[in-house]
């Protein structure tokens, strides 16, 4: 589905020592594109079948054909949408998945060689391309912001002296965007990587003292790219803006299944909420993509339910439109949790 505007892949991680210590048998296999689930609880229900853009096999060692490093994943999905990036797109990519199944490896991974994520070898080759293009003709600019949406609440996380919370505006022009919301301007991808560096250690703190864990909030980071034309034959400028959102989503586990009362259910409904709200935007979306006539997209276009949650009203100009969009779906390969890894899986199937 190259032409569409939604990409969608899926990444079992390797067991965790949770799982082989208890002896967690692998119930994910996956062949080509698809990917296959077999329920332990019946193992005479026939297995359940998906296919996706791409399907990431990584608990068998790196030597392996099949084992999805950090730069295969970059390279099938990133790299793509930073192309899209230069071309003027708006582009996203986002990350979802129980907590503990992979988002953040997926997304930032480690500082350690080959481990890196979606998000710094995004950068890197951003500044990459830009230091290959510059001329006198064409020059760029790049700003970042970092933000997390907790409970419909946005905080800055590039300013933790920001405490409170950030109002959600909406720019007659511009469209929805978050009011003194922290935007450095950054020359290369060390001034990044410092910045995001504090951003996360501001976003542990937070969590810390107000008693959450960081999996229970949406984690967006966000490049504006400016790409400004020269043209010396008609002396006239010409200027491309495009943002880049990479989300590191709440963990998608059900409050039900976590036994979490009073504040913890009322915070579990919220984040289910923005995540419920983001797969309708997606399905939505990928219903437009299928559609062929115009005005059957016009219909579609009107339903779409942006506005429903925070996390989907601020990402309104980077799914659907002028934008390109990635789902990164993070699966863990264990029987015991089947009942997540399947909603994971409906959830990716949804937003093909
Ligand atoms: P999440 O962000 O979904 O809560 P993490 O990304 O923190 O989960 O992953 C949980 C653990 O599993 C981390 O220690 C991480 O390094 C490891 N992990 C996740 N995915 C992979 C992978 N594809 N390969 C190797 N280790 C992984």
């Amino acid at each position: 589905m190259s032409g569409a505007s939604v990409k969608v892949a899926v990444r079992v991680r390797p067991f965790n020592s949770r799982e082989t210590s208890k002896e967690s048998k692998c119930i994910i296999q996956m062949q080509g594109n698809s990917t296959t689930i077999l329920n332990p609880k019946n193992p005479k229900e026939a297995p359940k079948s998906f296919s996706f853009d791409y399907s990431y096999w990584s608990h068998t060692t790196p030597d392996d054909p099949c084992f999805a490093s950090q730069s295969q994943v970059y390279n099938d999905i990133g790299k793509e949408m930073l192309q899209h990036a230069f071309e003027g797109y708006n582009v996203c990519i986002f990350a979802y998945g129980q907590t503990g199944a992979g988002k953040s490896y997926t997304m930032m991974g480690k500082q350690e060689e080959g481990q890196e994520g979606i998000i710094p070898q995004l950068c890197e080759e951003l500044f990459e391309k830009i230091n290959d293009n510059i001329n006198e003709d064409i020059s760029y600019s790049v700003e970042v912001a970092y933000m997390e949406i907790y409970c419909e609440r946005v905080r800055d996380l590039l300013n933790p002296k920001n405490k409170g919370n950030l109002r959600v505006r909406e720019h007659p022009l511009l469209g929805p965007y978050v009011e003194d919301l922290s935007k450095l301007a950054v020359t290369s991808y060390t001034d990044i990587a410092d910045l995001m560096d504090a951003g996360n250690k501001a976003r542990t703190v937070a969590a810390t003292n107000m008693n959450e864990t960081s999996s229970r909030s949406h984690a967006v980071f966000t490049i504006v790219f400016t790409q400004r034309k020269h043209d010396s034959e008609t002396d006239l400028s010409t200027e491309k803006v495009s943002k880049i959102s990479l989300v590191d989503l709440a963990g998608s586990e059900r409050a039900d299944s976590t036994g979490a009362k009073g504040t913890r259910l009322k915070e579990g409904a919220n984040i289910n909420k923005s995540l419920t709200t983001l797969g309708k935007v997606i399905s939505a979306l990928a219903e437009v993509d299928n559609c062929t006539s115009k005005s059957k997209k016009k219909k579609k276009t009107d339903f779409i339910p942006y506005r429903d949650s925070v996390l989907t009203w601020l990402l309104r100009e980077n799914l659907g439109g002028n934008s390109r969009t990635a789902m990164v779906a993070a699966l863990s390969p264990a029987d015991i949790n089947y009942d997540e890894t399947l909603s994971t899986l409906r959830y990716a199937d949804r937003a093909k």
